[in-house]
């Protein structure tokens, strides 16, 4: 079979490689669309603790069950499914797996850090994954180029449940990439009734518009963020700021534009940037909760998969560009041009 193997930094190359080979307790998928996700094209680039090199990375992957080991019941040949990155561990993490918590287990493996990644022609899921993976299984009617992004909104629906998103209130979203446009899309489904969406770019912001296209857009290059949100609400900012963009200068304006009692979702981690220095005051005075999140969990994935398979989020708008899987580094470099919101690589096709 072909693998990407990520071998150093910044070199991917092509293999054949072995057939994995699959236990009792594990199971063998074929991936067939594999999206690239901004921390894969990371990896590529600095690498992470999580990842020993040579490996194959890849975790937003929609693909079909070809072989299961024989304690395995759960899942069958021929099942479709898509696979949410972080896999609870209940060795080290049993408390954080019970309570529905597993992607801050200790050892916080993931697919395509620690466990086989997807960006190759099968890929192996382990006892663990088979178990207590968040494993979901996909309708036909929905395709797999349309089912992979499954795993960035699962990020997306996580990050907006936990900072309290409900009817009525309302939000800004600072950095509009496929996880802000697909929070834009999303906070109509929770019932916002006012969404601020800033992008620095005007080229990348004028992309965003068609995913919510009553949503008052800022580009940050022209207009201040700052300024803006509090004047066009009386002073009073916004209920919830979700940060999408890794950047320290949007962690800043988050706080400065947050409602009282309301919420600021640290979404995006920050690389190569200052750390946050804040005015602890602002928290004080205005009762406001900073929090993060960070990947998802299985009623997550769960959740996007049901959004997808209902049309309600337009997935197919995503979707800029495909390459087979010979091409994987044109597809990270395609990415990092910014020229478009999803990549998707195709394993199956490209020999
Ligand atoms: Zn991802």
């Amino acid at each position: 079979m072909k693998s990407a193997v990520l071998e150093e930094l910044n070199l991917i190359t092509v293999q054949d490689r072995p057939d994995p080979v699959c236990g009792d307790g594990e199971a063998i998928i074929e991936p067939q669309s594999v999206s690239v996700c901004g921390s894969d094209v990371r990896i590529f680039r600095y690498g992470n603790l999580r990842v020993t090199t040579p490996t194959v990375i890849g975790h937003e992957v929609a693909g079909v069950v070809t072989q299961v080991g024989k304690d395995v019941s759960n899942l069958q040949v021929g099942d479709r499914i898509v696979i949410g990155a972080d896999v609870p561990d209940m060795e080290s993490g049993r408390e954080y797996t019970l309570k529905g918590m597993g992607n801050l287990c200790p050892e916080n493996y993931a697919i395509g850090y620690q466990l086989d990644g997807a960006f190759q022609q099968k890929m192996k899921l382990d006892d663990f994954t088979v178990k207590y993976g968040p494993i979901v299984k996909i309708p036909d009617t929905l395709s797999y180029d349309e089912a992979c992004i499954a795993e960035p909104l699962a990020c997306a629906i996580h990050g907006l449940e936990l900072a309290q998103m409900s009817l009525g209130k309302s939000i800004c979203v600072i950095g509009l990439g496929p996880i802000g446009c697909m929070i834009l899309e999303l906070s109509k489904y929770f019932g916002a009734s006012k969404v601020f969406a800033a992008q620095r770019s005007r080229k990348r912001l004028d992309m965003a518009r068609e995913f919510l296209p009553d949503a008052r857009f800022i580009a940050t290059e022209e207009e201040d963020l700052v300024e803006t949100v509090l004047k066009e609400t009386d002073g009073e900012g916004v209920d919830l700021v979700i940060t999408t963009a890794g950047t320290t200068q949007a962690q800043e304006d988050a706080i400065k534009i947050v409602k009282k009692r309301g919420y600021v979702n640290l979404f995006a981690g920050l690389k190569n940037q200052p750390p946050l220095v804040i005015d602890s005051n602002r928290i004080h005075y205005k009762e406001c909760f900073i929090m993060g999140s960070h990947g998802s969990t299985l009623p997550d994935v769960e959740k996007a998969v049901q959004l997808l398979a209902a049309g309600k989020i337009s997935a197919k708008k995503y979707i800029s560009k495909t390459f087979p899987l010979s091409e994987i580094q044109d597809a990270f470099m395609y990415h990092e041009s910014r020229a478009g919101m999803k990549v998707i690589v195709k394993p199956q096709q490209g020999e």
